[in-house]
């Protein structure tokens, strides 16, 4: 198995899709390496991209609010990564077939931190890793079985950014799940 710099210095010259041109430069992730609980967001945003991070524009700055008012952590305890690592042209939607070209990097990135917890922001990180097409609305709520441990599906920040009050409250539930099943693996 390559490691993870090994991973991060081959998409950082990717060029297995369209969004390989418009970039400035590679989001590939951030974070403690060997961290209990990964984040799955969907692809970089300008700000991402200018500085080549996840998570640091608008929507990151209420991730790490509640990140840390309901699971008392910061960003560089887990690990943040996207489903695309490269940023759409005009912050559109991935397309299927550059989600496609893109999760070998994800998958890699899944087996070399191997979290016990994953909790996915939004439709596309739900929908690709519970293999369903069903929205996060539903899917939402509850914890799946996954790899060695959960997954626990929210809302994207950038929703919660635009649904006001009650979709916040619902991502601040879904934060004290992940919680909870991150102390039941520790508990003796
Ligand atoms: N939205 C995402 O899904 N990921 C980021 O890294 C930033 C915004």
């Amino acid at each position: 198995m390559p490691t993870l710099l090994e991973v991060e210095a081959q998409a950082a010259t990717c060029t297995r899709c369209r969004l390989a041109t418009g970039r400035t430069q590679v989001v590939f992730a951030m974070g403690n390496p060997s961290a209990d609980l990964m984040f799955v967001g969907e692809g970089p945003g300008a700000e991402e991209d200018r500085q080549g991070l996840p998570f640091v524009g608008r929507s990151g700055q209420l991730l790490d609010r509640l990140m840390f008012e309901e699971m008392g952590i910061t960003r560089e305890s887990c690990y943040i990564a996207n489903v695309i690592k490269c940023r759409p042209p005009g912050n559109r939607d991935p397309m299927p077939d550059e989600i496609e070209a893109c999760s070998p990097y994800l998958q890699a990135q899944l087996d070399l931190v191997d979290p016990t917890v994953v909790v996915t922001l939004g439709n596309f990180s739900s929908r690709l890793l519970l293999g369903t097409t069903e929205g996060i609305r539903r899917l939402r709520g509850r914890s799946y079985p996954y790899r060695r441990g959960q997954l626990v599906p929210t809302y994207h920040p950038a929703a919660a950014l635009r649904g006001g009050a009650e979709v916040v409250a619902e991502m601040r539930a879904d934060l004290v799940r992940a919680k909870r099943l991150l102390a039941a693996q520790h508990a003796p």
